[in-house]
């Protein structure tokens, strides 16, 4: 044999390498809150510290700890394996039933060790125990849970485990030919390899739940991350409704004075400018109260809804209508003088006197148009060609009073 192992020392590395890794878990099942079933793996893996350490102790102390004892924990130890993984898996676990396991499983390996003593019959239960949990437990982790995928980390975990199977059903065959001697720790080259390759699976496997678990933390964050992205995209779009609708009149839906300031911002701050002048129309609807009154306020509205419409489809595409107040209009004409403004306003108070009608008779308007000078500030155009919309108000009403026209 090119490698001798001594039995006590594979249990007692053994016992050492899995308290350290129990301990690792334990801190990570602390201190990252990962939920049961790394609780159930970090117990599985103090059982089997114990477990080993007392294998290591045979000869020692009384075989009812070495033997028994010792074998029921690493029985515990699958057993907890099995049930992290179905916890993990959200799979049900019966306590009862393992306990029922467990409890015949020291029942028989009791008789084969006080009542009939036989090593041989005793390593192939604690194999054949060890394989059947190793392979449920194998095929729980490639379990489709509903919400939870099934990726490397698991097929990796599944194979340690199902290795692990094999060996042992391997183990059972050979022990079964073999001649066993009855003093377990002067065991054949089969039974140093079972414990080492105990060793090695407990190490692997350990690996792998912690890379399913970091998997799980990783995909969680992910979906988070996603989450948050999608609720921020609403947000937003609320905001820009939000404010899209703060700036429009909800009757008309055109522009309101809101809207009209934003859009005017940048050209008037802080003062016009000259060379490009900018004409603005005030436009008041004519004895709407007595019209409310006669017809009623939803027939005005109406009216206001008609008329806004009528001025958008008729002035030019880069004039702008707004609804300022009840019934009355701005109409902002960039880069236009007062003749063209004046021109452009008339054809709209003679459009509006022939299409828009209640009862027959035509609804009408007065307005003021004004052309932007020097110096002009924001209020004071407004402000003249309100002057000047009433000016039309005083002398006739249905009629278009401008700058040009006053001078
Ligand atoms: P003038 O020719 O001098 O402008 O007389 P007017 O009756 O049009 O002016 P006044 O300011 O006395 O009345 C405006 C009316 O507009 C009063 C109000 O009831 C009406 N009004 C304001 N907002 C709305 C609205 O959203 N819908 C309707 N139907 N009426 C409105
Ligand atoms: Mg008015
Ligand atoms: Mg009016």
């Amino acid at each position: 044999m090119f490698i001798e192992m001594d039995m006590r020392t594979l249990f007692i590395v053994n016992a050492i390498e899995t308290m350290l890794i129990a301990f690792v878990l334990f801190f990570i099942w602390k201190w990252q809150e990962f939920g049961s079933s790394l609780k159930y793996i970090t117990m599985a893996y103090f059982s089997l510290a114990i477990g080993g350490m007392l294998l290591g102790l045979r000869d020692l102390i009384p075989d009812f700890f070495t033997i028994i004892l010792s074998n029921a924990l690493y029985v515990l130890w699958i057993l907890l394996i099995w049930k992290g993984i179905r916890s993990n898996r959200n799979l049900h676990y019966s306590n009862f039933f393992a306990f029922i396991v467990l409890l015949l499983f020291i029942v028989t390996f009791s008789f084969f060790t006080v009542i009939e003593p036989d090593t041989k019959v005793r390593i192939i239960i604690i194999s054949l125990m060890l394989a059947s949990v190793s392979f449920v437990a194998a095929r729980d982790i490639l379990h489709k849970t509903p919400g939870k995928n099934v990726s490397a980390e698991h097929w990796y975990t599944a194979s340690v485990l199902t290795i692990y199977c094999l060996f042992l059903l391997l183990r059972i065959i050979a022990t079964i030919f073999d001649n066993i001697s009855q003093d377990f720790m002067s065991a054949n080259m089969m039974q140093q390899w079972s414990v080492l390759l105990l060793n090695l699976t407990a190490i692997t496997f350990s690996l792998g739940f912690l890379w399913i678990l970091h998997r799980e933390v990783e995909n969680q964050l992910h979906e988070n991350t996603l989450a948050l992205a999608k609720i921020n995209a609403e947000i937003n779009h609320l905001k820009e409704l939000a404010v899209l609708e703060s700036m429009h009149d909800p009757l008309t839906g055109t522009g309101n004075r809101r809207k009209f300031e934003d859009d005017t911002s940048l050209n008037f701050s802080p003062h016009l400018n000259s060379e490009k002048s900018i004409s603005l129309a005030f436009l008041d609807i004519d004895h709407f109260k007595k019209l409310n009154d006669t017809y009623g306020h939803d027939a005005g509205d109406e009216v206001l809804v008609s008329l806004s419409a009528l001025i958008n489809q008729n002035i030019r595409k880069f004039d702008t209508v707004y609804r300022f107040g009840g019934e009355e209009f701005v109409i902002l004409m960039p880069e236009t003088d007062i003749r063209i403004a004046t021109e452009i306003s008339e054809r709209l108070r003679k459009l509006i006197e022939n299409n828009i009608k209640i009862d027959g008779k035509p609804v009408t308007v007065s307005i003021g148009v004004t052309e932007s000078e020097e110096q002009d500030t924001l209020e004071d155009i407004i402000e003249r060609a309100d002057k000047l919309m009433y000016k039309a108000k005083q002398t006739s009403r249905n009629l278009v009073v401008s700058d040009s026209i006053s001078q």
